[in-house]
């Protein structure tokens, strides 16, 4: 086979589907269980009485602010926290390459030797990359530094808050759908079509079957959903 056309192939492979799709899917599924559970925990603690609609929808909006801002703060400190570690990771690299340029030789050889290869191939292999750029070969290969971009902090907070809203929007908004019954039962039907969504949407970024993992979303939102119900009636029972 030519190397074009692995080369093709490989466009496929999903390892090179951009991370930030699975985060922003589970970023939005985050938003839609936990919004969807609060607002239904809600209804199901009979709060309010009469304004318990507009208690109800400020505590989703609330709800999702908070979840948007943890989210946005989670993600900004690790992101730069992963940076600051693969920096000083490279900085001890280049110190080491710097003091000790034999052992570091040797060890790249003994890398290659645990990956399969002889010793004598090894050394060539190590002889080669240091020859060419031993920075990168030890970033890559001792200490799996494939991506020489980093992430960028700001842009990955702001993404997950984003993702975030977007979910805890679906089940807010059917707060407001017309309903011939309660209010609970078309927050829960928003969630689920929403979780559908999410579950088909992270099956595909994952490249995996589409039924199994759609079904889990859903069942994991509805576990989550059916657990906050649980504790909202029980608060309401005990008259709290
Ligand atoms: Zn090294």
């Amino acid at each position: 086979m030519a190397l074009e056309d692995v080369y093709q192939r490989n466009v496929h492979h999903r390892g090179h589907r951009a991370g930030w799709l699975r985060a922003a899917v589970l970023g939005a599924n985050d938003g839609l269980v936990s919004t969807a559970s609060l607002m239904i925990g809600i209804t199901a603690a009979k709060i309010g009485g009469a304004e318990s609609q507009s208690f109800l929808v400020t505590a989703g909006a609330a709800g999702i602010v908070a979840g948007a801002m943890s989210m946005a703060v989670g993600e900004y400190v690790s992101v730069r926290s992963q940076n600051d570690i693969e920096e000083s990771d490279r900085l001890l690299e280049m110190e080491h390459l710097k003091v000790d340029p034999e052992a570091e030789l040797i060890e790249l050889q003994h890398i290659y030797i645990e990956r399969g290869l002889t010793p004598e191939l090894a050394m060539q292999v190590a002889t080669a990359m240091h020859a060419r750029d031993p920075l990168e070969a030890h970033l890559r290969d001792e200490l799996g530094q494939f991506d020489q971009s980093k992430a960028r902090p700001v842009q990955a907070a702001v993404a997950s808050a984003a993702a975030f809203t977007l979910g805890g929007l679906i089940p807010f908004l059917g707060a407001f759908a017309p309903t011939t019954g309660q209010v609970a039962v078309s927050i829960v039907g928003f969630a689920i079509i929403g979780l559908v969504i999410t579950g088909v949407a992270s099956a595909r970024t994952a490249g995996s079957k589409i039924l199994a993992p759609t079904l889990r979303v859903i069942l994991g939102g509805c576990i989550g959903m059916a657990i906050t119900a649980g504790i909202g009636q029980a608060l309401h029972l005990s008259g709290i």
